[in-house]
Order: C-alpha cells, then sequence, then structure tokens
C-alpha cells in the first residue's frame, strides 16, 4: 500500500498522468507510461473526468501501471455527477482489475449541471465518497488538499476543517494542488499540523515549460503565480527552447528546495511528457 511506503522512503516520488482522449490513443499511452516507469516511481496516480463518463480509459490505465509494470497505480475517482450505483460500479470494476487505491475527490461541477442536480448530488463532498468506499469497498483512499485554499471555500481555516474531515474519513495520505511558491506549501503544512492533520502530504509540482500553459494551468487551479515564474515567462516567451529549460530547472529548484524541508513526497503532475520528467528527476 502507497500509505507504507511514506514510513521506509523520505520523499515519495510520484507522477500524475492522465488517459488517452481517443480510443486509438491507448498504444502511445502505454508508451508513455512505460518511459516513465523507468523512473522508478513509488506510484503513479491517473486522472478522472468529472463526470465520471470517461471511467473507463483511467481504469484501463490504471490496471496497465498496476498489473503489467507493477507500480503502485492510485486512480482518481470524482463523485459530483454520480449516483451511488455509478460509484459502486466503477469500484467494482476498479477491484475487479486488482486497483487497489483511489485518489477519491468530489470533482468540479461540470458547466452542464443544473442547479437543482447539483443541490441534490449523491455525495455531497469528496469526504462522503471517502468514507462510503472505505464501509463498502476494499480500496485505500487518498484526498486533494490545497496550499493556497480551495477556489469554494471562504476562508483557509474552513478549508482546513473539512480537510481533517477528510482524513478522518479515511484519506490516508493527501497530494496538493500545483503550486510555483514553497512558502505557501510550507505554510500550509504547518497549519494542518498543528489542526492535527498527520497523514503525509505529497507537493503537487507542475513543470512550465511553454507560455501557453500557464495561463491554463493557472486558470484551472486557481495556483498564483510569484514575481520569480512571471519574469522567467516574460524573459524566455519567444525563445521556446530557453523557456522549455527555465521552466524544468525552476520545478527542480522547487523540488530541492522541498527535499531540504523534509518534504513527504513530490508529485509531479507530467502532462504525459516522459521526457520533461526525465530531465527533472535527474536534477533532483
Ligand atoms: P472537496 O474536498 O469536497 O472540497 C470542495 C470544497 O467543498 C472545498 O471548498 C471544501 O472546503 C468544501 N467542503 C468540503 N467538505 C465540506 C463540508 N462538509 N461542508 C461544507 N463544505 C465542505 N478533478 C477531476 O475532475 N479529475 C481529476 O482527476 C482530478 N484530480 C485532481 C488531483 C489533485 C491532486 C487535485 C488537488 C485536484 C484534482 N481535481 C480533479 C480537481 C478537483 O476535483 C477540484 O478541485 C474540485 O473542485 C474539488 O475536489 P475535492 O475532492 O478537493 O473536493
Amino acid at each position: 500500500m502507497i500509505k507504507d511506503i511514506f514510513k521506509d522512503k523520505k520523499p515519495t516520488l510520484s507522477f500524475e498522468v492522465f488517459p488517452p482522449k481517443k480510443e486509438d490513443d491507448f498504444a502511445n499511452a502505454f508508451s508513455v507510461m512505460d518511459a516513465l516507469a523507468v523512473l522508478k516511481p513509488d506510484f503513479i496516480s491517473v486522472t478522472y473526468g468529472a463526470g465520471g463518463s470517461k471511467s473507463k480509459k483511467t481504469l484501463e490505465i490504471a490496471s496497465y501501471i498496476q498489473n503489467r509494470l507493477h507500480i503502485d497505480a492510485l486512480a482518481h475517482m470524482t463523485c459530483v455527477g454520480s449516483s451511488r450505483e455509478d460509484i459502486d460500479a466503477v469500484a467494482s470494476q476498479m477491484e475487479q482489475e486488482g486497483i487497489r487505491q483511489v485518489l477519491a475527490l468530489r470533482g468540479d461541477r461540470p458547466a452542464t449541471m443544473s442547479d437543482e442536480q447539483f443541490n441534490s448530488r449523491a455525495f455531497a463532498h469528496a469526504s462522503d465518497l471517502i468514507a462510503y468506499l472505505k464501509a463498502n469497498t476494499s480500496l485505500h483512499m487518498a484526498g486533494a488538499c490545497y496550499p493556497e485554499k480551495h477556489f469554494e471555500a471562504e476562508s483557509f481555516e474552513e478549508d482546513l476543517r473539512h480537510l481533517k474531515e477528510k482524513c478522518e474519513a479515511g484519506a490516508e495520505f493527501l497530494i496538493t494542488q500545483l503550486f510555483f511558491d514553497n512558502d505557501s506549501f510550507l505554510r500550509f503544512r504547518e497549519t494542518a499540523g498543528k489542526a492535527g492533520i498527520s497523514v503525509p502530504i505529497c507537493a503537487g509540482i507542475m513543470p512550465i515549460t511553454t507560455a501557453k500553459q500557464i495561463g491554463t494551468t493557472v486558470s484551472l487551479s486557481g495556483s498564483s503565480v510569484p514575481k520569480k515564474m512571471a519574469d522567467m515567462i516574460a524573459a524566455y516567451a519567444d525563445n521556446p527552447a530557453d523557456l522549455r529549460k527555465a521552466g524544468i530547472e525552476y520545478a527542480a529548484e522547487q523540488i530541492r528546495g522541498l527535499k531540504a524541508e523534509g518534504v513527504d513526497g513530490i508529485h509531479i503532475y507530467t502532462m504525459n511528457r516522459p521526457k520533461v520528467a526525465a530531465e527533472i528527476v535527474g536534477m533532483i
């Protein structure tokens, strides 16, 4: 189990990948997983569509990681658009495939979901999904956390209170939203510790290697962009090769800083780019 790796190794190294968008892209996705496996991660997590309609693709990639590569797979699962029966079905398919661990998430509200549907969802929060899976399946759960606060939460303290409930419901470890400023992570880790959150926390690191990527990343994650990163993008905006190099160095420097602070785990958002991941791993 991933939770046991934290007892023997600090920091753990893990990657996030996403399933292919099209059916005929599976061969390519498997070769991405093969290239990441060479870097010997402790686990690989696989993203999941918020509505749950693409769950089969998540399952197929997670199964490849678990059963062919023999690396612990952490399959993401969202519940915002799912009934109990939907969750039962996905959880049972995971168990049949030998996938034992889930990053249990609420998911973002899909644009097509009405207020009525959103307000009557079967699982209100990730903690409800975690408690349900713990009571009804053999799966082990991890949860998401937000060093700069989840965008819906009214305050950092309120978000942290709910994070504690998530851990009490059964989240065995946490993975953070991406951040570009280590101080925000360190402040969050300290406050979480004081609030009684004692499970391992993996730091989510996203390498920014193109100017286009920063806009999408910030709008999706809500993470702030420190001056150092803004300056880097401005300096290399017209030079893709230098921006790629600087982005990789930025991520590696963040990771070296976190290691010096005794972080439990480093989780690299690979965007299915194994060469970028390999270059970072070679520098940390
Ligand atoms: P929750 O923990 O339920 O929190 C959501 C909000 O509700 C927070 O503001 C929280 O403070 C509040 N809240 C929690 N409990 C309560 C309560 N009892 N009462 C009142 N308020 C409460 N999305 C995807 O669609 N697919 C993915 O694969 C995916 N992977 C992710 C991986 C990581 C590491 C992270 C950090 C995020 C990921 N997301 C993914 C995005 C995630 O689904 C969104 O951020 C979503 O808005 C929140 O999900 P959550 O599980 O953190 O929700």
